[in-house]
């Protein structure tokens, strides 16, 4: 319950809601029974970290254990921060109202790069050091994990323990040992040397690491016998592992508020700038009976009337067709809808639309990623223009009218051309509309043409690839722009200032601690929001630091050289990375998972799709 002194700032403040706690759900511990207190704090605001699903997942299995309690911590909004500072209100847990340094974990999740700040910012707002050598005592932990702790560099200075991998398992064994040292009174430093050696937990202050003189790193010696590489944690039975019956509701309106299920992990594909299809490897699928008794389950704890099939590329699920079947049994009676989102082109078939066809038809969402077919063979896409216009021909027959097609400017190897074929593929689409006998009478097509700017990231093929400077990336919006003639396509483009900070980070190695450190002395946070970001005082930092940031975000990296990453092991070997790197300039591409495999290295782990037997076709 939040304190009398937050009560007197609510009014003052946009959507009090975040703020309070007291949701449908929310769990609410005695505090006599409880032995370890987790903060999880998501660095965005509450409708951003509200819908996360792996935040969902750790805090319902946190609490499953009797003597564990986890509260939710999101970071305050601006003028929530400001009054909280005036007032000197540091920052709390939801469930209880108490201060994070009561807390024996503080948890971060790292979804993106942009939110680093606000992980420091939110340290600084409980008043707890930032860095991890001024906080000696063995309390007040900080833990991070997510997708952008597989290069944990940038905040090597600051957190305690990155968990490398998934944390169902590896999280659990962290708390053990941390009450067991306690107990026995022994030190931080006695306990993060023995914590190192579970796998999947990286202790950054047990490495040293030395730079050659261009920069670039030379070694990186582990100490107390911390091991050489720190190999991901992942759980390979899906059907065993645990899943919530139920999630916390919100009061107010959030990103996504709706039941999520997790249908498998990782992907078959092997896009070549995807980070998530590499990290999260090989795919590992619930069962159709498993998903079902999870949908029902949440429907009927959360009252919630939509379910979305949540995975990195839903269509793709061995069983879809058997599996909205069977969910379709029950759904349509009870008025609950089944979406199916990360849609590929090529997965939507007559058949998955008529079973999903009780979703509202707000919109269609592909990702080509490139508008030429030799920049999508670069990128190992393996989509097809006419798959394409073949799966908008069924869409807009089906009633759909609206099309949204997100796309990357800056791939490797990109050309003008490759550019102003994203605007001609678009057109390809609002004519496919028009030919179709069956479109709905009287409506226009809507097609948004969304273009992001590519940027490299640690453990895929572009891993060495340059990221396009600003204004290259600049003069690709310009040109994408001018080759859309027609109103009926809406063109977004995201901002490529945040794109390069995001670069510069995601492929960063230590240095950049010092920059993180004075940003946060600075006062920079919500890096991912038009309103705060500003690349001009970035830019003024990273000179005042010494900060070439061309290095990090636009230097092609030799295959040769050590990165700040190496010393992380999520599966998929080097060897292949270069591989497919070199078989990008070719625009050669490789099978999905399904239809070969690849010998990425994740068969090392004997589970998942690495042992199934593989269909002909897919
Ligand atoms: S080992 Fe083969 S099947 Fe397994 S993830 Fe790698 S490429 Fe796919």
């Amino acid at each position: 319950m939040y304190s009398k002194e937050v009560e007197r700032i609510l009014l003052k403040v946009q959507k009090p809601g975040r703020y309070v706690g007291g949701e449908l759900n929310s769990v609410i511990k005695d505090k006599k029974d409880i032995d370890v207190r987790f903060a999880f704090c998501f660095p965005d605001v509450y409708e951003v970290g509200m819908s996360h699903l792996g935040m969902k997942i750790l805090y319902s299995q946190f609490n499953t254990v009797p003597y564990i309690w986890c509260e939710r911590v999101f970071a305050p909004w601006i003028d929530m921060e400001e009054l909280m500072i005036e007032r000197n209100i540091p920052l709390y847990g939801l469930e209880s109202g108490d201060p994070i340094t009561d807390f024996d974990f503080i948890g971060f999740t790292l979804q993106y790069e942009l939110s680093y700040t606000n992980v420091l910012n939110m340290l600084k707002l409980a008043k707890i050091p930032i860095k991890s050598k001024d906080r000696p005592e063995l309390k007040n932990i900080v833990v991070a994990g997510g997708p952008c702790a597989c290069n944990p560099e940038p905040l090597a200075e600051f957190i305690d323990i990155f968990f490398i991998g998934e944390g169902e398992e590896v999280d659990l064994e962290v708390i053990e040992l941390y009450r067991k040292f306690r107990a026995e009174n022994k030190s931080k430093k006695e306990f993060l040397i023995a914590a190192s050696q579970i796998q999947g937990v990286y202790v950054p202050a047990l490495y040293n690491v030395e730079y050659n003189n261009d920069g670039t790193i030379k070694s990186f010696t582990p100490e107390e016998g911390a091991p050489a590489k720190i190999t991901k944690r992942l759980m390979m039975n899906l059907d065993e592992v645990f899943y919530p019956d139920n999630f916390v509701v919100p009061t107010i309106e959030i990103i996504h508020d709706r039941a999520v299920e997790e249908i498998f992990r990782g992907c078959i594909r092997g896009c070549r700038f995807c980070q998530a299809g590499f990290l999260y490897r090989p795919v590992r699928e619930k069962s159709v009976a498993t998903i079902d008794k999870q949908c029902r389950e949440l429907c009927k704890n959360t009252g919630y009337d939509e379910v979305s099939l949540s995975s990195l590329s839903s269509s793709d699920y061995s069983r879809v067709v058997e599996l909205l079947t069977q969910l379709n049994k029950w759904s349509n009676e009870e008025k609950v809808s089944i979406s199916l989102p990360s849609l590929r082109v090529d997965g939507f078939t007559d058949d998955i639309m008529s079973k999903i066809k009780t979703v509202r038809k707000s919109g269609l969402t592909f990702a080509p990623e490139a508008g030429s077919q030799r920049l999508r063979n670069v990128i190992n896409k393996n989509v097809f223009e006419d798959e394409l216009l073949q799966t908008c021909d069924t869409a807009f027959g089906g009633g759909w009218s609206k099309v949204k097609l997100y796309f990357m400017i800056g791939l490797p190897t990109e050309t003008l051309d490759d550019v102003a074929e994203i605007a001609a593929l678009g057109q390809k689409v609002v004519d496919t509309y028009y030919r179709n006998p069956n479109k709905q009478k009287g409506r226009a097509v809507s097609v948004t043409v969304s273009a992001s700017s590519f940027v490299p990231k640690p453990f895929t093929p572009f891993q060495w690839e340059p990221q396009d400077t600003i204004p290259q990336l600049h003069e690709k919006q310009q040109h994408l722009k001018k080759s859309i003639t027609t109103k009926k396509i809406t063109y977004n483009y995201h901002e490529a200032d945040t794109s390069f900070l995001e670069a510069v980070f995601a492929r960063g190695d230590r240095k950049l601690c010092k920059v993180m450190e004075i940003a946060c002395q600075n006062g920079f946070h919500f890096d991912g929001w038009d309103d705060c970001f500003s690349l001009d005082a970035w830019m003024k930092l990273f000179e005042q630091c010494g900060i070439d940031t061309a290095f990090y975000a636009n230097r092609r990296r030799s295959f040769d050289e050590l990165l700040p990453w190496d010393h992380i092991d999520y599966g998929v070997t080097k060897e292949f990375l270069i591989s497919e790197c070199k078989k990008a300039y070719e625009a050669a591409t490789t099978p999905n998972c399904r239809q070969k495999c690849s010998n990425c290295g994740v068969g090392k782990w004997k589970g998942g799709i690495c042992v199934e037997k593989r269909q002909s076709m897919v």
